[in-house]
């Protein structure tokens, strides 16, 4: 394998969970599509909150107060500088990207009616197709499904001739959390606002891997979860174009999303907080941005063209295994490789793999529809992170070498 300029061993050193045991083998954590493991630089912002200025924001006189309200809102600033949006109010700090994707979808029911179309790739998560069914059970409005080629690239041809003015809305993932596709997000937003649609993009599995530039994109809506971006559990982002924000009502009502309240009649506070009801995760909303902080230092273009290496190898090297097929083969994708081996289930796969502390997904990864699409009960995913190593990759190649050998 080439080397890039990233230096894994040292990365490395700043996640300890990196260095455990699982069934008495060092761990090989290739789950990162899951989830991303948090580096020492992270877990010490979130001890400093508990330790030193744990508090309740935007409503204190006290210093305690305003130390976490300030940190609180740098985080937020860090957040949109990172994805380049416009005001920092434009970034509503969520408990994650479906807690992010509800809101929008929840906002709309105000917005579209019967006769009106929605418009979802083949190769949604769950948390990007239920709460537009769901949407669309409120309203009348239907659903239409943008499909996709056995390689997992999503057919534009065919999402042109779905558009028209009934589109109200068009939502898409950036990167499937299962085939590891990038998707053409440029064109699926530029068509779409042709006939004046908005466009959720769910950010969610390309955070980790690339920085998307929510002006240049031009988007109406973007979401990401930072658990996946070395951050928490139970936050999130949601970006949206102040016109958009400003036009859906709120979602939850509570404290802090107030602006004033009367039994007769209650005025909802200005941005972002209209969509931040009740107590937010103010630890994980800062340990999110020095998340970002971390990812950032460490370099987006290198952590791309890192985990490209490991991507060719991986796959180049599991393709020599007789009879394993990896489904998710577009031209342009991520480093998440899902796969079979003829005749065996994936579950066992995955059991044998971690006897030997290698930690893979097995199942439908949430995006059972592309699962029917391919009829398959679910692969076998394994998704490698800048942290990951070429001797990584090599003990998954004879994890399920040797699984093959034991099951069939
Ligand atoms: C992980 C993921 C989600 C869901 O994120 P949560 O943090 O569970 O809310 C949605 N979409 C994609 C593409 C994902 O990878």
């Amino acid at each position: 394998m080439p080397k890039t300029s990233l230096d894994v061993n040292t990365i490395r050193k700043d996640f300890p969970i990196l260095n455990r045991e699982v069934n008495g083998k060092p761990l090989v954590y290739l789950d990162n599509a899951a989830t991303s493991q948090t580096p020492q630089q992270v877990i010490d912002v979130i001890v400093d909150y508990y330790q030193n200025y744990n508090a309740n924001i935007h409503r204190g006189v006290h210093a305690l107060s305003q130390e976490a309200t300030d940190k609180y809102e740098e985080a937020r600033i860090k957040i949109q500088k990172h994805f380049n949006a416009e005001k920092s109010y434009e970034i509503i700090l969520t408990s994650g990207t479906t807690h992010s994707i509800n809101i929008v979808a929840n906002g709309f029911s105000s917005l579209i009616k019967k006769g009106d179309e929605i418009l979802v790739s083949a190769m949604e998560h769950h948390s990007n197709i239920v709460p537009w069914q769901m949407l669309c059970e409120r309203t009348g409005a239907e659903l239409k499904v943008i499909p996709m080629n056995q390689d997992g690239e999503l057919l534009m041809e065919v999402y042109s001739e779905l558009l028209s003015n009934k589109t109200k809305l068009v939502f898409c993932n950036h990167i499937s959390n299962a085939l590891g596709t990038i998707n053409p997000i440029e064109e699926i937003i530029e068509k779409a606002h042709k006939v004046g649609a908005a466009v959720l993009i769910d950010g969610a599995q390309a955070a980790p891997h690339l920085v998307a530039d929510v002006q240049k994109l031009d988007v109406d809506f973007y979401t990401i979860s930072a658990h996946k971006v070395c951050g928490p559990t139970g936050v999130g982002m949601l970006y949206g174009k102040e016109e958009w924000l400003k036009k859906l009502p709120p979602y939850q009502g509570g404290g802090e999303m107030i602006a004033e309240v009367t039994f007769e009649k209650t005025t909802y506070a200005d941005l972002p907080h209209k969509f931040e009801a009740g107590t937010p995760n103010i630890c994980g909303g800062i340990a999110f941005g020095a998340a970002l902080d971390y990812m950032n230092t460490i370099g987006f273009e290198n952590i791309a063209a890192y985990e490209h290496e490991l991507l060719v190898y991986a796959t180049t090297e599991l393709l020599k295994i007789d009879s394993l097929k990896i489904y998710g083969t577009a031209q342009q994708k991520t480093s998440v490789i899902s796969f079979n081996i003829d005749g065996v289930h994936p579950y066992d796969i995955g059991s044998i793999l971690d006897k030997l502390g290698i930690a893979v997904r097995t199942g439908h990864h949430c995006a059972q529809p592309i699962m029917d699409f391919y009829k398959i009960p679910g692969t076998v995913r394994a998704s490698f992170s800048f942290y990951n190593t070429q001797e990584e990759v090599d003990a998954l190649l004879a994890g399920v070498k040797r699984a093959k050998t034991m099951l069939l």
